[in-house]
């Protein structure tokens, strides 16, 4: 079975359809690790359109904000403003799927969470340090997250825990084998690795084969949606940068 790998659409319909459209025919099923809603202006086609895939999805913290089931004074100002908009603007139907999404699942030899195998919801595994720490809570080889909305790969080397990071070469499949691994595939609907392109993966779950992909998309089209509902400014500018 393949496949595709991807999280933290964060409500960008337009990122969403273009990476959709790249991936075409090369999966099976979809696995996204959260954060379907949130920041950006189709919550609600967002929802839908994963919906109507073969999927599993389990719930990011902007997804638990958007249900009001956290408390979000540690959010930003801007993002207060986005969760606002998103709680009025969801339709019953889409709140009832969120609400209904699990924060880990097992599948064979993977993991998946939307922040950590430690901290499903909230933490976020931005080095390798607390990639190390993570290792011991999940059983099997492999672990897939999103939640920092950047691709990378983290690599336990030895018994140790020492751990390092691995950048991902997008088009280039990478056999998973010899290690236990933290896999970020990153952002579809807001990256923030300073490349404003959609990422995402396929994975081949029998060979445990990973290839990591980038693909741009019309980022004008989400921008002219968030400027029409009047979102800050601060989130609209952020896409073309990638931050
Ligand atoms: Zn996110």
């Amino acid at each position: 079975m393949r496949v595709l790998v991807i999280s933290d659409i964060h409500a960008n319909l337009a990122a969403f359809e273009a990476v959709l459209e790249d991936a075409k025919g090369d999966w099976d099923y979809v696995w996204c690790l959260g954060d379907v809603v949130g920041y950006g202006p189709d919550p609600n086609e967002s929802c839908e359109l994963l919906k109507s895939l073969p999927h599993l999805c389990i719930a990011g913290n902007h997804d638990w904000a958007a249900l009001a089931r956290l408390d979000i004074r540690t959010f930003n100002v801007d993002a207060r403003r986005a969760v606002d908009w998103t709680q009025k603007t969801l339709s019953p139907e889409n709140i009832e799927y969120l609400s209904a999404l699990p924060t880990t699942f097992v599948l064979g030899n993977y993991t998946l969470a939307h922040g950590s195998p430690r901290e499903p919801v909230w933490e976020y595994i931005l080095d390798p340090l607390i990639a190390a720490l993570n290792f011991p809570h999940f059983e099997t080889d492999y672990c897939f997250v999103g939640h920092t909305h950047t691709p990378v790969m983290y690599r336990l080397l030895n018994e140790d825990g020492d751990t390092d990071a691995v950048s991902p070469i997008y088009g280039e499949p990478v056999p998973l084998n010899g290690h236990r691994l933290v896999i970020n595939p990153g952002s579809v609907g807001q990256p923030r690795d300073s490349n404003p392109d959609s990422a995402y993966g396929i994975l081949d779950v029998e060979s445990a084969v990973f290839e990591p992909r980038r693909v741009p998309y019309p980022i004008h089209k989400t921008q002219d949606k968030m400027r029409g509902h009047d979102m800050p400014e601060r989130l609209i500018k952020r896409l073309e940068h990638g931050w």
